[in-house]
């Protein structure tokens, strides 16, 4: 069999524990014996990290702002203990957090879903996409207590010097105040990766904030999505046959509770964090959950939501058998080879791509699965294998398909 040819390559980011055997697994079972796999590879394991001074990841970055597509391992974000663990010089920043500083992107997670693993909520049919703007609001304020008989005021200081006061509370009793900001450029990314997305997905985008309320702060969001819909995607929207709607976001919530999925949900800092963890339970499992950060100039990095499944990694290095879920790691791969296949006009990857998550779901809906998934799935049939079995069962699939 020929295999398939590609004409630019991959930004490939290896990374740590279990999900770094995994990563090596997944290419030499389910990708090398049918794709002639073009990447550049970069070493994105703590180790690498702490001997390049985390150039790498820099220089990775920088890749993927070279060639458009990227696909990324999990990655130890090191703590304390990880210092004294793997000897850093120091402890390095979060690669996902540098990548994002660098690409200015927003991330989209949406679940994967397979026939016996139903949603909790029993009108999901098809997957719903949180894209959560990851910047500012309350995660980057200032708040104090205040005490009886304080008077709180809201105070800017213009470029020539006036001072613009508004009062917030005078305070009888003791309280709390907070301050937070966000920028309209970061609005606007944010909005502009969003639409990208939509179109490039297309499915349709749904936006919520709470304007009535907040009616010159969560306005400026609505405002800012609404000028740049208008000015900039309106036309290749109706030509996709999708639709921008924009609502409040307690309409939203009734409104995704009650709908089959199936579009996107872009949400504000705060509601992002908590929706996402809502309709990622809600349909099944973290190890389902895939990943994509999506730049505004429309670069994009795949991987999967999951961390480097540290326990079960302790437990394949004492020799013990491990049945780790790959699910969201392979798709990581497959979306990520989809783009570039789009990108750079080759069906047959786009083809090849397309049954690799087929092969993979099939897998599963045949009763093959890891132990995570046993425990959600009501198939009657369910035999939970080994992380290498369940690829080699999937390795097995995609080679009829092909
Ligand atoms: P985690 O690796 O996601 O694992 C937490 C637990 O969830 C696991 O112990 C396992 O439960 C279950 N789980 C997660 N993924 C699974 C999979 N694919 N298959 C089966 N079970 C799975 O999170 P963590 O333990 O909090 O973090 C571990 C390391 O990952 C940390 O160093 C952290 O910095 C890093 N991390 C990286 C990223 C990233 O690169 N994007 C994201 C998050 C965390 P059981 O043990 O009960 O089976
Ligand atoms: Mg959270």
């Amino acid at each position: 069999m020929n295999k398939i040819q590609m004409t630019t390559p991959l930004v490939e980011m290896d990374g740590d524990e279990m999900t770094r055997i995994l990563w090596k697994a997944i290419k030499d079972k389910l990708l090398l014996p049918f794709v002639d796999l073009k990447t550049e590879y970069y070493d994105l394991g703590l180790p690498n990290r702490d001997k390049t001074e985390d150039q790498v990841t820099v220089d990775a970055a920088n890749a993927i702002k070279k060639y458009g597509v990227g696909v990324k391992c999990a990655t130890i974000t090191p703590n304390a203990q990880r210092v004294e663990e793997y000897n850093l010089k120091q402890m390095w920043k979060s690669p996902n957090g540098t990548i994002r500083a660098m690409l200015d992107g927003t991330v989209f997670r949406a679940p994967v879903l397979v026939k016996g693993i139903a949603p909790t909520v029993s009108t999901w049919k098809k997957p719903i996409t949180i894209a959560r703007h990851a910047y500012g609001d309350v995660y980057k304020n200032t708040e104090m207590k205040v005490s009886a008989g304080s008077k709180a005021e809201l105070v800017v200081t213009t470029p020539d010097g006036k001072e613009i006061r508004q009062a917030i509370h005078d305070f009888t009793g003791d309280g709390v105040i907070m301050g937070m900001h966000n920028t309209d450029k970061s609005i606007a990314s944010f909005a502009r990766s969003c639409f990208n997305y939509a179109l490039s997905v297309k499915q349709d985008l749904w936006f919520a904030t709470k304007d009535t309320i907040s009616k010159t702060y969560d306005h400026r969001f609505k405002d800012i999505f609404n000028e740049i819909f208008e000015n900039e995607f309106k036309a290749a929207f109706e030509q996709a046959g999708i639709e921008y709607f924009y609502t409040l976001i307690d309409d939203a919530v009734a409104r995704v509770v009650r709908s089959e999925g199936g579009f996107i949900w872009a949400c504000k800092n705060y509601d992002g964090d908590v929706m996402s963890d809502m309709v990622a339970t809600a349909f099944g499992s973290l190890a389902m959950m895939t990943s994509v950060l999506v730049s505004p100039d429309g670069k994009y990095e795949y991987e999967a939501a999951h961390g480097t499944v540290t326990r079960h990694y302790y437990r394949h290095l004492k020799g013990e058998s491990t049945s780790t879920n790959s699910v969201a790691t392979i798709f990581a791969w497959s979306g990520a080879l989809k783009k570039r296949a789009e990108l750079d006009g080759i069906n047959d990857l786009a083809d090849f791509a397309d049954k690799l998550e087929k092969a993979t779901l099939e897998t599963i809906e045949s009763g093959i699965m890891t132990k995570d998934l046993v425990q959600l799935s009501t198939l009657p049939e369910k035999r939970p294998v080994d992380s290498m079995e369940f690829l080699d069962a999937i390795a097995e699939r995609l080679a009829g398909m092909m």
